[in-house]
């Protein structure tokens, strides 16, 4: 039986004094039997969330890291920065990333095997565009993004993987893919999961993002391959995060 996960992707957003309130609102709401919950929060508050969160059920993690280890990369932060802060998850490949920097597939599943090797769980990003989607295209697309990463780890570290699907069209836009066409989409990634490791395949988290607000996660999540949430726009507000947290359950 897999756990519902809820994940908050605060992107560019927060300042010490606004996370302070919102991550002491998350906390003090959750309930007893509450979904796994985590946020993954700018870098320079990783240091913020492991103080105010230790001890809590709220996991924390990061948005992005380097594929390297360490070096001369200039304004990169490593998987063991992430990790000197008793981070979880790291967010990999978000749409964003690939978009606005570029980042590939082949990439993207760099940053996984760094990610793995250093004890992150690793929440790999895939989706379709809108075009992509209204081309027929939108298994091919999900399916490569995963094969790149499937291609990279070895058999074992695929029940180590957690996967976001999040169609870009859906992100942000306050659209959302009905529970029916995620589902099928979830279906689809975790046969491909299956095929690289079929004992792995039905305990790994696929979880959903994209416009996931309080009103529509409980009927996303009561899908039969969608394991919670990635959850942005939503995440900032202490209430609505919740709401999706305690939906989850
Ligand atoms: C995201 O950024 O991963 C996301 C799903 O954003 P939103 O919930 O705002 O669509």
């Amino acid at each position: 039986m897999r756990r519902k996960l809820v994940i908050g992707n605060w992107k560019m957003n927060g300042n010490l004094a606004a996370n302070a309130s919102l991550l002491a609102g998350i906390s003090a709401g959750l309930s007893a039997g509450a979904a796994d919950c985590a946020v993954c929060a700018p870098a320079p508050y990783l240091a913020q969330c492991q103080a105010a969160l230790t001890g809590t059920p709220v996991g924390w993690g990061a948005q992005d890291m380097s594929a390297h280890a360490s070096g001369a990369y200039t304004g990169e932060v490593s998987a063991a920065m992430l990790v000197d802060f008793a981070s979880r998850y790291v967010i990999l490949g978000h749409s964003e990333r690939r978009a606005y920097h570029l980042e590939s597939s082949e990439l993207v599943a760099k940053k996984t095997v760094a990610a793995l090797a250093a004890g992150l769980i690793p929440v790999v990003c895939i989706g379709e565009t809108l075009a992509e989607r209204e081309a027929g295209q939108t298994n091919a697309v999900v399916g490569a993004q995963l094969g790149a990463v499937l291609e990279a780890i070895s058999t074992a570290d695929v029940a180590r993987l957690v996967l976001a699907y999040e169609p870009v069209w859906a992100i942000g836009t306050g659209k959302t893919a009905t529970p029916e066409m995620a589902q099928e989409v979830h279906a689809a990634l975790r046969a491909q999961l299956a095929q690289a490791n079929a004992a792995a395949a039905p305990a790994v988290q696929i979880l959903y993002g994209g416009s996931m607000k309080p009103d529509n996660a409980k009927e996303l999540m009561a899908q039969p391959d969608i394991d919670g949430g990635l959850i942005g726009g939503a995440a900032l507000k202490a209430t609505d995060f919740l709401a999706i947290i305690h939906a989850a359950a």
